[in-house]
């Protein structure tokens, strides 16, 4: 595959949000361009969606909600029909979809093609569910009866960030659909197409005008107004810490409910007994996957010291192996980052790297293709630190720079383990199954991986311990986040 930005790809080009089934311009009928992170080229236009805009979308979901166009007024098996043919069409319309992703935020083609594989089992997996939700009926005595039943939160405002766009969506989206909430969905404004194209399909499958609705914008024009709304019940957000924060105290003030899944500074931890060269593979994978562009990424790399050098070597020798291009070439593994601006930041941490006591072993190289000359490219880069101070060694950088640290024994690695803010993830590598589920036990995170890193299966769980979230997504705890439980007490007496 070539690398064109021109190349027609169903989903480019100039498009309209989509507000109460219709598609639409902003009020103010500004636009602003998705740019290509290959070659630093518009590859479309969106709306410019404002508070205005947000306004409309937010009534249509309101008035789909009252009025019971989805919800409890619908069964619970057309609302599962629905999303049903929701996963059916994601996957029609499948290698689209990914080329669409790739030409929005870089990601090489086969990953896009996963993400996109996963949101169609996402649809089906809530479509699942929507027909398995159920109450309770707690004993209260002979002279009355209590039931609990579980009902939708109501209308949810969906922000999601940039580095899955689709999958990041329909993370929230299915469980939200599926609990019978209705929904405004703003999409990163580097990537907002595939948002528009779930739109479509929600359309096409038959999700009533108002049910889903899709506002394209900035965070603080098109996302904030959802945060102060009083018709929104519900904000479920993933994105920065800087971001979920404000998020978090502007909601308190009309105690909306907040799911947050904010950032991380995984540890991937590494001990002598290590399968290796899984352990190898598995921790870059977890490093420079998706460019680095990844909240579980296990960027700090924690190894014991009797394996240390040679397992540094290793880690150097399998970076080597890592191609930078567009991620249309099949031969690419890592792909640009999403913007000039994340390049721009990411750079400022590996320029300020070394002045801050970090050593540098092992820089990649950009791509030497002219047409990816104006690419956002920045290649795996791999420091040693003595300690965690070192700000690539603290802060999330949301690009492929890793930190390696030796350790002496397991009381030492889980104190470097620990010696973060942040709590979403980490990785454990040793063969040794009582070590390993130790570990996992100690470890202060919302997700462990065991000789693994990465995997974030629909049907399981995910969220942060510490400064890494609020709440729960994946699996039935992302359904619960969508739905209020409700008690009827009914007095049986004369
Ligand atoms: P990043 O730094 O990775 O771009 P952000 O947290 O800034 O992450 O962005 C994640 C999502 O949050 C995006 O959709 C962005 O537009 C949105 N966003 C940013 N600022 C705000 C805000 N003040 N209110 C609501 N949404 C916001």
């Amino acid at each position: 595959m070539q690398h064109e930005t021109t190349v027609t790809v169903p989903g480019a080009g100039n498009r309209q949000m989509c507000i109460d089934g219709a598609w639409v311009d902003s009020i103010d009928g500004e636009r602003f361009d998705s740019i290509d992170p290959a070659t630093g080229q518009p590859l479309g236009s969106v709306p410019r969606g404002r508070a205005a805009d947000v306004d409309r979308a937010v009534a249509a979901a309101r008035r789909a909600f009252d009025t019971g166009r989805w919800g409890q007024a619908v069964s619970e098996r057309s609302r599962a029909e629905v999303l049903h043919r929701m996963a059916a069409l994601v996957r029609d319309r499948r290698d689209d979809l990914a080329r669409l992703e790739v030409l929005d935020c870089g990601k090489p083609f086969a990953d896009a093609q996963a993400d996109i594989d996963e949101v169609a089992f996402m649809f089906d997996y809530y479509a699942g569910w929507a027909t398995k939700i159920t109450g309770d009926i707690p004993p209260v005595g002979p002279d009355a009866m209590s039931l609990v039943v579980r009902e939708p939160v109501g209308v949810c405002g969906l922000i999601v960030p940039w580095n899955y766009p689709m999958l990041m969506a329909a993370q929230k989206v299915a469980p939200a659909l599926a609990a019978g909430c209705t929904v405004v969905l703003k999409p990163a404004e580097q990537t907002p197409l595939t948002a528009l194209q779930m739109a479509e399909i929600a359309l096409d499958a038959g999700v009533p005008d108002g049910v889903f609705n899709v506002v394209t914008g900035f965070g603080v024009e098109a996302g904030e107004p959802m945060l102060t709304d009083p018709r929104v019940d519900k904000i479920s957000f993933t994105g920065s810490l800087a971001v979920g924060r404000h998020i978090q105290r502007t909601c308190a003030e009309s105690l909306k409910r907040v799911t947050l899944e904010l950032g991380g500074k995984s540890p991937n931890i590494v001990f002598a007994d290590a399968p290796m060269p899984q352990a190898v593979a598995g921790t870059c994978l977890g490093v420079f996957g998706n460019q680095g562009e990844v909240c579980s990424a296990g960027s700090r790399v924690l190894v014991q010291r009797s394996i240390y050098e040679a397992f540094v070597g290793a880690l150097v020798a399998e970076s080597e192996s890592i191609r930078l291009g567009s991620g249309l070439d099949p031969l690419t593994t890592m792909g640009p980052l999403v913007s000039a601006a994340q390049m721009d930041r990411v750079r400022g941490y590996i320029d300020g790297a070394p002045a801050d006591g970090a050593r540098l072993v092992h820089a990649g190289r950009r791509p030497d293709d002219p047409a990816l000359a104006g690419g956002f490219f920045v290649p795996p880069m791999i420091f040693e630190v003595d300690d965690q101070r070192p700000r690539i060694a603290r802060e999330e950088i949301f690009g492929p720079v890793m930190t390696v640290i030796p350790f002496d024994d397991d009381g030492d690695a889980l104190r470097l383990a620990h010696d973060t803010d942040y709590g979403l993830a980490a990785a454990i590598w040793t063969s040794d199954i009582g070590r390993a589920m130790r570990t996992a036990r100690a470890v202060r995170a919302g997700v462990v991986w065991v000789n693994d890193s990465q995997p974030a299966p629909s049907e399981a769980m995910w969220g942060g311990y510490k400064q890494s979230g609020v709440g729960r997504e994946l699996g039935p705890y992302a359904l619960d986040s969508y739905l209020e439980s409700k008690q009827i007490y009914i007095n049986l007496g004369q």
